[in-house]
């Protein structure tokens, strides 16, 4: 079932958009504030986000923007005010994002999030690995050798961090930002706490911690 992050502060467009998704039989997540926005999308459990322009907090522009720094693959829809269309068109870049001037019918919506995700099936490596270990990004399932292994969705999210970057160090902050998102502590020590829960489950000479610098796959 595809998870779809729907990004709505007024809550008569977000649970309209909802209600269709649930009923079209996607699973959804809906947040009021263009912080969370970016938080949820980042986790990597989403497969598509639908994105309002006017957020409380950091508005859709600057969601998008974040989202690009973190060379974040997730498609995007942005829903905009018809008279701004222009504007948005000219921030959204690559091919994975499209747009929807407001007032819109809910099967054009429904469309597009079909068409969005059709695409990244196409596009998106559908499998991850690195000598032996597997992720499957369609299914989030992750093996060892031939071991199916259980993966959390931030364990998930970490580990595909690692299988995206073998070989290179990856600093704890990197890490926080890639997969928690901006709104934790650079202090907190959540990152260390992860690596472990996955070296228990991949093998503890899988991840290596170089000092002072942070971890790397090996
Ligand atoms: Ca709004």
């Amino acid at each position: 079932m595809s998870r779809i992050l729907i990004a709505e502060d007024e809550l008569r467009i977000s649970s309209f958009i909802e209600k269709g998704l649930a009923a079209a039989g996607f699973a959804t997540v809906t947040v009021f504030s263009g912080l969370d926005a970016l938080n949820h999308a980042l986790t990597g459990g989403f497969d598509l986000l639908v994105l309002d322009i006017g957020l409380p907090g950091i508005d859709g522009y600057e969601v998008l923007r974040r989202l690009q720094a973190e060379r974040s693959t997730l498609p995007v829809i942005v829903l905009t005010a018809r008279d701004s269309a222009e504007d948005t068109l000219t921030s959204l870049q690559g091919g994975a994002n499209d747009y929807m001037a407001k007032p819109f019918r809910f099967d054009e919506l429904l469309a597009r999030i079909r068409l969005r995700l059709a695409d990244a099936v196409r596009v998106a490596p559908a499998l991850l690995a690195v000598d032996g270990l597997e992720l499957d990004l369609r299914t989030r399932r992750a093996t060892v050798g031939d071991r199916q292994v259980d993966l959390s969705a931030r364990e998930f999210a970490l580990a595909e961090e690692f299988l995206r970057n073998p070989e290179q160090v990856l600093s704890r902050e990197q890490l926080l930002s890639r997969v928690w998102g901006y709104d934790f502590d650079p202090g907190s020590n959540i990152v260390d706490v992860y690596v472990g829960y996955l070296r228990a489950k991949f093998g503890a000479a899988r991840i290596e911690t170089v000092r002072g610098m942070g971890y790397r796959l090996r």
